[in-house]
């Protein structure tokens, strides 16, 4: 792969928004994604594994917990730190990313916000230094985009509860220590379970074959019978509304994640541009690259600008979930069309492992679809704005 020469387009002067710490956060991160990340990833994705090298790293970074208080071991930032974090992140690679968000958002924070003390910490400096590693069960074969449906449940037997089922596409799944399961209960409410590696009758087989996201682990959780301490529900919050409280967090990191991945192949598009010479001339001064390249940077700087407010209106708790919505759905939308573009620029060397920009065109394909899919987010602005359920 070549070196990593990445100047982040900053077109609007988005840093005059932002904070010392702010920009102190985003350079670190940002340094440390070219240094341990952008050399190994296109190895790490031809080869479909996780480089778990990098989980000190990131832990270092803040990438595990960034806004958990730092009594239980997260490093106490912003929601805009922790935005920008994500983007850099996925600057490097959405697979990177997800294993960050999956560990902050899906699983730190609902043992933060829904556990017991005793839970939060047990699990949480654990988690935050990286040393486990925590995966989000929610989606199952037959319930994607419907996880109210699950069939996932739990029995009381007095002493433990008796869980079965199976959840698949869980990210992480094949090495982490730790997963928070949704499940029914007897009435079919829905709850949280902490569920262990080692516990029996609980196995993660790993998902082959996947053409994106290769650089992070994918795998089943199944549920055969398992035991499970009556202290391991996550007793503060139950209902559909505990899952998508955590999926909110998710998805707002994923709207600033998307825009590292559109700035990364952007970038590279620009400088390919002014390099590569066709008919005596850069290609860059040919007004349909010219075309490309300004809408790239258009849509860019808006994505940059919805997102900067929506991390302010999250500081102010004021962000509504129709709005993170919003975010979630234009931001990859966006980048998974420069992806495409930019891919063009680079004609035949688009397609090669040389340049970022195909890995990040083929992550970008689950990113439009996990968390809610592209149509999803649609019709949650839909119902947002008409009050019309279009889901019933
Ligand atoms: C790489 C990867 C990692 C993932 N990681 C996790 C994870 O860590 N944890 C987890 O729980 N899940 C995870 N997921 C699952 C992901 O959230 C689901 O794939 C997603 O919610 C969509 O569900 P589905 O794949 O079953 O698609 P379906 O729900 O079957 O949808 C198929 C199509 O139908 C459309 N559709 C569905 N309902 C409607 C409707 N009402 N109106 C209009 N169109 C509709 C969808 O938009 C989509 O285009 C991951 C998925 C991938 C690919």
């Amino acid at each position: 792969m070549k070196p990593d020469l990445f100047e982040a387009p900053d077109y609007y002067h988005l840093d005059d928004l932002l904070s010392e710490e702010h920009k102190l956060v985003r350079n670190a991160a940002r340094a440390w994604v070219k240094r341990e990340v952008s050399p190994i990833i296109e190895e790490y994705a031809q080869r479909a594994e996780f480089p778990m090298q990098i989980i000190n790293g990131l832990a270092e970074i803040g990438a595990f917990g960034p806004y958990i208080p730092v009594e239980y071991g997260g490093a106490g930032l912003d929601q805009i730190s922790y935005g920008l974090i994500m983007q850099e992140i996925e600057r490097g690679d959405s697979g990177v990313r997800s294993t960050a968000s999956v560990q902050s958002s899906l699983v730190m924070y609902p043992i933060w916000k829904y556990g017991t003390e005793a839970q939060r910490k047990k699990y949480l400096p654990k988690l935050a230094s990286g040393e486990w590693m925590g995966c989000f069960g929610l989606t199952e074969p037959d319930h994607g985009s419907n996880p109210g449906g699950m069939v996932t449940n739990f029995k009381d037997m007095g002493a433990h509860y008796v869980l079965n089922g199976a959840k698949m596409w869980i990210s992480n799944a094949p090495f982490a220590q730790v997963a928070v399961v949704w499940a029914k209960d007897e009435t079919g409410k829905i709850h949280g379970l902490l569920v262990e590696r080692g516990m029996e009758g609980f196995s993660t087989p790993e998902t082959h074959n996947k053409w994106s996201l290769r650089a992070s682990a994918t795998g089943e959780l199944i549920f055969d019978n398992v035991k499970i301490p009556k202290e391991n529900l996550l007793p503060n919050k139950s209902g559909l509304g505990a899952p998508l409280g955590c999926l909110d967090s998710a998805r707002y990191g994923i709207a600033w994640g998307a825009i590292g991945a559109a700035m990364d192949c952007y970038d590279t598009a620009l400088r390919y541009s002014k390099e590569r010479m066709q008919f005596g001339k850069p290609i860059g001064q040919f007004q349909l690259q010219q075309k490309k390249l300004a809408e790239m940077i258009t849509e860019i700087t808006k994505a940059q600008l919805l997102t900067w407010r929506l991390g302010v209106l999250r500081n102010e708790n004021k962000a509504t979930s129709a709005q993170i919505s919003m975010a979630k759905r234009n931001n990859v939308d966006m980048a998974i069309n420069i992806a495409r573009e930019a891919r063009q620029i680079l004609g035949g060397m688009g397609i090669t492992g040389e340049y970022s920009i195909m890995r990040h065109s083929m992550n970008l394909e689950s990113v439009i679809t996990y968390e809610g899919t592209h149509d999803i987010h649609l019709l949650i602005t839909g119902l947002d704005i008409t009050g019309l359920n279009a889901f019933k």
